[in-house]
């Protein structure tokens, strides 16, 4: 059934995701602080309002894919002010689990439905409509959020309570940025013995130290063709929001009273390239670091 959607956030991420809920037969009215995502969206159909209270008037569902937390916080508060009962809110932003907490609340007070769904999938599954979403809130909420999420992706989850699908993301986030620095290491020692990076990766790819980071995302050029590392380590996932998902996990570790040493390293590790300029790279460069070298491949 074709929906009235607000879609606040039309940045990399939300501008794509925005275009496939149009493409679904939605109408879609946006917001963004930036004129250049503005005008982007307007050429991919969505009706371009002059603020997110705008944005959200009359809509039956409203979708926020904001930077970080308290940008959440703030656009759901104001929202929240205004929206009539009953209206669903979405935020598909990746944000701590106590500002998730926090924005169902604002919602709930209103008697509005709400879900929080971040995702995986990075801006190729945006504009593909492959992301994966990890759902949390009510089932009522969730039910009614699922055909549009389904617009926008592949995979949908509904991983429990309010905040369940931002501890999902940061959890498999967790494991992703430990696994990558652990498949790194294991490269940079085998160059030291003098092992190929094919010897390894036929041995280790259909051994027990298979996963991801290794078989589709093999952080040296070569085994992978389709992996950054064949690009100049171009993202692909970049090391700063790699550094984000993991200092999110961190945060979410000391609130929860969770022992994560390796997650606490892989914070500081992704810390230290970033401090040395390497943001922007794909996060699989990391192994440019460990191997001693600078901006070099
Ligand atoms: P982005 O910076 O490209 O987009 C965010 C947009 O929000 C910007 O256009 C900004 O102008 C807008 N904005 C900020 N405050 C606003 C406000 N108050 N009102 C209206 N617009 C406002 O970021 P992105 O890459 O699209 O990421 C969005 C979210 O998705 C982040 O939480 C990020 O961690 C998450 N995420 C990103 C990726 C990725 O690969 N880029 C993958 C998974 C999850």
């Amino acid at each position: 059934m074709a929906q009235t959607i607000g879609f606040i956030g039309l940045g990399n991420m939300g501008g794509p995701m925005a275009a496939n809920l149009v493409r679904a037969g939605h109408a879609v009215r946006g917001f963004d602080l930036a004129p250049a995502s503005l005008e982007a969206a307007l050429s991919e159909g969505i009706a371009v309002a002059g603020s997110a209270l705008e944005a959200a008037e009359g809509a039956d569902v409203v979708i926020t894919m904001l930077p970080a937390g308290r940008h959440v916080v703030e656009v759901w508060t104001q929202l929240a002010e205004a929206l009539p009962a009953g209206t669903l809110l979405i935020d598909s932003s990746t944000v701590d689990v106590e500002s998730a907490r926090k924005a169902h609340g604002l919602a709930e007070a209103r008697g509005c439905l709400s879900v929080d769904a971040p995702v995986s999938g990075g801006t190729g599954g945006a504009k593909a409509g492959t992301l994966t979403f990890m759902a949390g809130g009510m089932d009522a909420a969730f039910a009614q959020a699922e055909p549009l999420l389904k617009a926008m992706g592949k995979n949908v989850f509904h991983c429990g309570a309010a905040g369940a699908g931002q501890a999902a993301k940061i959890c498999n986030n967790m494991i992703l940025g430990i696994s990558m620095i652990g498949v790194c290491e294991a490269f940079a020692l085998g160059e030291k013995l003098g092992l190929s990076h094919q010897a390894l990766y036929d041995v280790a790819s259909v051994s027990s130290g298979q996963c991801w980071s290794l078989t589709t995302y093999c952080p040296v050029p070569g085994p992978v063709p389709t992996s950054p590392a064949n690009s100049g380590y171009k993202p692909g996932f970049a090391a700063a929001l790699m550094l984000k998902d993991l200092r999110l996990a961190q945060a979410a570790s000391l609130a929860a009273g969770a022992a994560t040493p390796l997650g606490a390293e892989a914070a500081q590790i992704y810390g230290l390239f970033e401090g040395l300029g390497h943001g922007g790279e794909d996060f699989s460069a990391i192994i440019r670091m460990l191997r001693g070298q600078g901006g070099e491949s």
